[in-house]
């Protein structure tokens, strides 16, 4: 069925962090949604609250060997993919497959429908940039057979495959680079920075900063992200969009903010950086702002604390010092 906008939208990955939010801001618009996921990375508790509505279908698929989805659809978000470091580097050979035939089959879908695709690119295909802050027209700085080359080069594939079913066939589609996003709903076992810094500081334990914490990241707020993302899609824009927050922090800045924003006692303890952990990363997002009217509006501490009480939900934690 469609819902009261008429329209029906596959989401890929619709179980996931993003995914998830993605399927709640379009069901608040009336659109119908078809959420598939094959759980490797998404939690069906995710969506567990949408059980029952009808308009919204959960679909158990591998959209490497098929995309199970009968009856019409207006539009498809591919957003499925291991996105956090950890999980790409323990699933390299799915995150490769996701990324080139998994993103084949869901242009696939969309064009039987005459549909519009939306894929969710990333920030790391700018690899370690040295343009700075990274605006859409920088071709980026990725090594192409290092252990994040999996996730990198499957997203510059995933974006080169968009493109040339667009030139070939004139497939209706648009390109999102999505940057460092956190939320409610990441996993406690993520291992991405805000989760791990996060949980870390309500139990008291030393924050694991990799490398000496001066790499730079610009971290987004779910919602604002996924608003992003439905603006781009109602959009004629092909892109890339950058869509991402442009408040840039150092590793340890974020580390200090969170021990201080929750009252814990932790300390900071350095780790080993990850091979090819990107030195800085920022957006330039004046195409987003010009183009879509888009820009975030959640300020770092509100985020970190909607993100704190989930977590700390989530493996029944309390959190210490003040709430806001
Ligand atoms: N990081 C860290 N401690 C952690 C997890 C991550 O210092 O426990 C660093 C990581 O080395 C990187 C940044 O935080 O420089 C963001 O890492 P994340 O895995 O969240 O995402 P990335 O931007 O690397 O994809």
């Amino acid at each position: 069925m469609s819902g009261a906008s008429g329209a029906r939208v596959v989401v890929l990955g619709g179980s996931g962090f993003l995914g998830s939010h993605l399927c709640d801001q379009l069901l608040a618009r009336g659109d119908a949604v078809v959420c598939i996921d094959d759980f490797s990375t998404g939690r069906r508790a995710n969506v567990a609250h949408l059980d029952g509505r009808p308009d919204f279908e959960l679909v158990e698929a591998d959209i490497t060997t098929g995309i199970p989805v009968e009856g019409d659809v207006s539009g498809v978000f591919n957003l499925a993919s291991p996105a956090s470091p950890p999980d790409y580097l323990a699933l390299p050979l799915e995150t490769l497959a996701v990324g080139s035939e998994g993103t084949r089959r869901g242009l696939e879908l969309a064009e039987r429908h005459g549909a519009r695709f939306l894929m969710a690119s990333t920030s790391e295909v700018y690899g370690d940039p040295e343009v700075h802050p990274q605006s859409e027209s920088y071709w980026g700085r990725v090594n192409p057979i290092g252990p994040r080359s999996v996730y990198d080069e499957a997203k510059r594939f995933s974006e080169a495959l968009t493109m040339a079913h667009r030139r070939a066939r004139g497939a209706d589609v648009v390109i999102a680079r999505i940057f460092n996003t956190y939320g409610p709903r990441l996993r406690p076992d993520d291992g991405r920075v805000v989760s791990n810094f996060l949980l870390q500081a309500m139990r008291g334990e030393p924050l694991t900063v990799y490398g000496d914490g001066s790499q730079t990241r610009s971290l987004c707020y779910v919602e604002d992200e996924v608003r992003g993302l439905l603006a781009l899609f109602d959009s004629d824009l092909t892109g890339p969009v950058n869509i991402g927050n442009p408040d840039e922090y150092t590793v340890l800045q974020l580390a200090r903010t969170i021990i201080d924003l929750l009252g814990s006692s932790s300390t900071v303890e350095q780790r080993p950086l990850p091979t090819d952990d990107p030195t800085r990363r920022r957006p330039d997002i004046t195409v987003a702002r010009a183009e879509l009217g888009w820009e975030p509006t959640t300020s770092l501490d509100e985020g970190l604390w909607r993100t704190a009480a989930s977590l700390a939900e989530d493996v029944g934690l309390t959190i210490g010092g003040a709430t806001p």
